[in-house]
C-alpha cells in the first residue's frame, strides 16, 4: 500500500487546511444555487461563481462525456430529452439552461473554478463503458493539468463508479478520491487503494462507526446531501471532514453558533 502513504497526508493536509476550524469543511452541492440573489441553476457557472463568492471551502459539480468527445457539468444522464452519452456538445448546447447559460464545458467550468482558491470537488459519472469511463478520466486530467489545477489542493475526485475510483487511486493517488455509493466499509476501500468515503447521510445512520473506521485508517469522510439542521448536527458531532449540501448558509450559520 506504499501509493497510499502520500495520498493520505495530501487528503489530511487539504482538508485541514480548508475545513472549518470547529467542524467539517462546507461543500456547495452543485454549487450554491438555492439563493435568492440571482436566479440560478445547479451546475451552471453562475452557481460556482456563488459558492466562491461566499466563500464556502469547496463546490461539488458533476462531470460527463458526450458522444463526440466533450465534457460536460450536468447533473442528469439525460438533458431536454438527450441522452448526454449519444448526443453531440452542439445538440445538447442548443437548448440554454433556465438560467440562460449555455450548457457548460468541464473546461468553461475549470476556468470559473480556477479564480479562487476554493476546492473543486469533480464527480465522474458513470459512462456507457470502460472505454468511455477511461476517456473521461484522462479528459479531465489533461484539462486539469492544461489549467495548472492538477493540483490536490484544489481539486478532489468523487464517484459511483468503483472502478474509477481504482483507476484514480493508482494514476493519482496523491489527491482525495472518495466512493460516493455507500455500499462498502472503508477497510474494503482502503485494501483498494481508495482514500475516502462520500456517503449518503443514512450510510451513516446504519454505521456510524464508519467515520472512526475510516479515520483510522487516515481516510477523508465526506457525506451527502445534508440539509436539515438536525441532520447536520448529527454529522458534525459523528465527525466528518466535509458537509456536502444544499444549504450552505444554513450549515454555516449552524457552525459559527
Ligand atoms: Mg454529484
Amino acid at each position: 500500500m506504499k501509493i497510499f502513504v502520500p495520498a493520505v497526508a495530501a487528503l489530511l493536509l487539504t482538508l485541514a487546511s480548508c475545513s472549518a476550524q470547529n467542524g467539517p469543511a462546507i461543500c456547495a452541492h452543485r454549487g450554491f444555487w438555492k439563493c435568492q440573489d440571482v436566479p440560478n441553476e445547479q451546475n451552471s457557472l453562475a452557481s460556482l461563481k456563488m459558492s466562491q463568492d461566499y466563500g464556502f471551502w469547496g463546490s461539488e459539480f458533476d462531470v460527463h462525456l458526450t458522444v463526440d468527445g466533450v465534457a460536460v457539468v450536468y447533473h442528469d444522464d439525460i438533458k431536454d430529452g438527450m441522452l448526454i452519452h449519444t448526443t453531440t456538445y452542439e445538440e445538447l448546447a442548443q437548448k440554454p439552461l433556465s438560467n440562460g447559460e449555455v450548457l457548460p464545458t468541464l473546461e468553461a467550468y475549470l476556468d470559473q473554478g480556477k479564480l479562487s482558491k476554493r476546492m473543486l470537488v469533480l464527480e465522474l459519472k458513470p459512462e456507457s463503458s470502460r472505454e468511455q469511463a477511461d476517456a473521461l478520466i484522462d479528459h479531465c486530467i489533461r484539462a486539469l493539468k492544461e489549467r495548472d489545477l492538477y493540483r490536490p489542493d484544489r481539486v478532489m475526485f468523487i464517484s459511483f463508479d468503483l472502478e474509477m475510483c481504482k483507476r484514480l487511486a493508482v494514476e493519482a493517488p496523491e489527491f482525495t478520491n472518495q466512493y460516493l455509493e455507500g455500499n462498502i466499509a472503508p477497510e474494503e476501500l482502503h485494501a483498494m487503494g481508495i482514500n475516502g468515503i462520500d456517503y449518503h447521510y443514512i450510510a451513516f445512520h446504519k454505521h456510524p462507526d464508519w467515520v472512526e473506521r475510516a479515520h483510522k485508517l487516515g481516510m477523508s469522510v465526506n457525506v451527502w446531501t445534508v440539509d436539515t439542521v438536525e441532520e447536520m448536527q448529527y454529522l458534525i458531532d459523528l465527525g466528518v471532514d466535509c458537509i456536502t449540501t444544499n444549504e450552505p448558509l444554513k450549515l454555516r450559520d449552524l457552525l459559527n453558533r
